[in-house]
């Protein structure tokens, strides 16, 4: 079996569109919009001023043309078109699911597609956003793992999925009709689970989640986003202090050897090392509790013992225990858990103190379940024999 990689090999885009030379706006924290302002000849004394205001055209408004910015002097409207661009990804298609999951397809530059799902609940609205075209890491069990095609998303990549699937739900305010906090909002929580290893994309899914969280903006408490990652142990004590979001972790086995296999990054960080990361992130981060995935592999890691060691595991935590029924997907080298099964060893968790809740399955008929990501237009495809060869499962 070869190592998995750890690190990335991704392409990076100029922040320049190669069009006209344009910078666009989209995805600029509010520090670099000020420093931009500035370059552009805006006095320094007005910059934060103009900063706020454009902030709260595309933040709030949700408005894509600075000729509408009404609060701006015309030539100054005119003289920011100048230099900028409001550009997002664009929406190839959208799927929606008889549950009402909906599942978009986003073209980004360069012709590269990723997924973003969104997933309405009674009382909320959980929007699955990508952060990379496919994912450099290979977990056997995962759909996106099989996609070799990489490259990084950019900040105004990832915070333009929100505002895409916003555009689509109708949730800007409208002017003068008010600010369209009445009711609850249909876009409520983010979870960074789609596409890609988030923590391999930290700057820009950090500059992302600050515009996401910006009161003047978006305005998502941090504690309605959510990011998962496999186990990147370096960057998890980063994420509480320069995000300080919820964090969930991809555990998916209660040994070295198995984990090993399923999330093969725990060769280069093992469990003992990735709980310890752990175990300080609530404190530095100031968030109660994380949560611990689980996909339910028949025979692989779904048994009693397992769930016994999982309890052990991460004894002092304070935690959720996700269990995922896994979502096939065609030539997967595994089955889902059977249900009494899932539910034995949900019960096992549940009795030990800790909430376990089974995720139900949501979009499964247009293929939008976790996991299930994959842009149909990939490029090099991993054969089954491949995916065997690496799972051992040949
Ligand atoms: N790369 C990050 C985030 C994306 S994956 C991570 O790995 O955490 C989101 C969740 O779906 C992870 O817990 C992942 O392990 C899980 N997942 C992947 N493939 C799956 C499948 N086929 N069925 C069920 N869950 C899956
Ligand atoms: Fe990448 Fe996460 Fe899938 Fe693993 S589970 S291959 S880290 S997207």
């Amino acid at each position: 079996m070869t190592d998995a990689p750890i690190t990335q090999d991704v392409l990076t885009i100029p922040r320049k569109l190669p069009v006209d030379g344009r910078t666009n706006i989209v995805g600029l924290t509010r520090d670099a919009l000020h420093v931009a302002l500035i370059d552009m000849g805006t006095p320094e004394k007005q910059a934060k001023m103009r900063v706020n205001q454009v902030w709260q055209w595309l933040y709030f408004w949700g408005v894509r043309d600075f000729s509408l910015m009404t609060n701006l002097a015309k030539d100054y409207r005119a003289k920011l078109a100048d230099h900028f661009d409001i550009a997002l990804p664009e929406i190839v298609s959208k799927q929606v699911s008889a549950d009402g999951t909906r599942k978009y397809l986003v073209r980004i530059a360069g012709g590269h597609e990723v997924e973003t799902v969104y997933i309405p609940e009674e009382d909320r609205g959980t929007l699955c956003v990508s952060s990379q075209v496919g994912c450099t890491l290979t977990c056997s069990f995962c759909h996106t793992g099989t996609q070799r095609l990489v490259r990084n998303l950019t900040a105004g990549e990832i915070v333009g999925q929100i505002m895409l699937v916003r555009d689509d739900l109708g949730e800007w305010p409208e002017a003068g009709v008010g600010t369209g906090e009445q009711g609850p909002r249909l876009l409520s929580n983010i979870v960074l689970m789609g596409m890609g290893e988030p923590l391999y994309n930290f700057d820009n899914v950090r500059d992302a989640m600050k515009i996401a969280m910006d009161g003047e903006g978006i305005a998502l408490s941090r504690r309605r986003i959510t990011l998962s990652t496999s186990g990147v142990v370096p960057e998890i004590a980063r994420c509480a202090e320069e995000i300080g979001c919820l964090m969930a972790v991809s555990f998916h086995a209660t040994t070295d050897e198995v984990r090993d296999k399923l999330v093969p990054i725990n060769k280069r960080w093992n469990i003992a090392t990735l709980l310890d990361a752990l175990r300080e992130y609530p404190r530095l981060s100031n968030s109660e509790r994380i949560t611990f995935e689980y996909v339910m592999l028949k025979d692989v890691n779904d048994s009693d013992a397992d769930a016994r060691r999982l309890v052990k595991l991460i004894a002092g935590i304070p935690a959720k225990i996700n269990l995922i029924p896994f979502n096939e997907w065609p030539g997967s080298p595994y089955q889902r858990s059977d249900w009494d099964r899932i539910e034995k060893f949900a019960d096992i968790i549940y009795k030990a103190g800790y909430a376990s809740p089974i995720r139900t399955p949501r979009g499964e008929d247009i293929m939008a379940a976790c996991g299930q990501l994959k842009s149909a237009t990939e490029r090099q495809r991993k054969s089954r024999a491949q995916i065997a060869a690496e799972t051992g499962t040949a």
